[in-house]
């Protein structure tokens, strides 16, 4: 395994839109490790997604896991998901607002509009059909990280810039303040 170079914001790469994987292509030897690979990547720098684009490839996979994040300490857990070719339909017009960063926009945070609610279909890392119904901070992740595979970052989802944080000041002002405004 290995950790993989992150691009950073301005890397054009990340502006780029990922194409989907064949299906018949997911339980090959290659993407298998790349996928492993992802996940030690995004373990490494504790972050609570990875998608495939932020590590200058151009297929759309992403890698999802919180357990105890230190970089997002009041977040709860989600097991490791591995998404391939994701599909998300939004279930509500509800959206609430929640604390993002980016390991592409490193140390530093913003308040991001997400929808509450969304139904995800994807393959696995086996190649099976995923189906399942996201809520709250999954659903918030799962969006972050399926706009990666689009070309699109959290600060293109902010309404103004007036909550975008340097960690530092987070960790002193913020944490622990989830929502704010609505
Ligand atoms: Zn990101």
């Amino acid at each position: 395994m290995a950790i993989l170079k992150v691009a950073r914001l301005g890397h054009p790469v990340l502006r780029k839109a990922a194409l989907p994987v064949p299906p018949d292509e997911i339980p090959s030897p290659d993407l298998q490790r790349y996928i492993d690979d992802m996940i030690e990547t995004m373990r490494e720098y504790s972050g609570a997604g990875l998608a495939a684009t932020q590590v200058h490839t151009l297929k759309q996979i992403a890698v999802i896991e919180v357990m105890g994040n230190p970089r997002y300490p009041d977040a709860p857990d989600i097991p490791l998901t591995v998404l391939i070719n994701p599909e998300v339909t939004f279930l509500t017009d509800e959206m609430e607002e929640g604390w993002e960063g980016c390991l592409s926009i490193p140390d530093m945070r913003g308040i991001v509009p997400r929808y509450t609610s969304l139904r995800l279909l994807a393959y696995d890392r086996t190649g099976a059909r995923m189906d399942l119904v996201a809520k709250d901070f999954f659903a918030r992740v799962i969006q972050h990280e399926a706009d990666h595979l689009n070309g699109i970052v959290y600060l293109d989802r902010m309404k103004d810039f007036s909550s975008l944080t340097h960690l530092a000041e987070w960790s002193k002002y913020w944490l622990g303040v989830r929502e704010q405004g609505d």
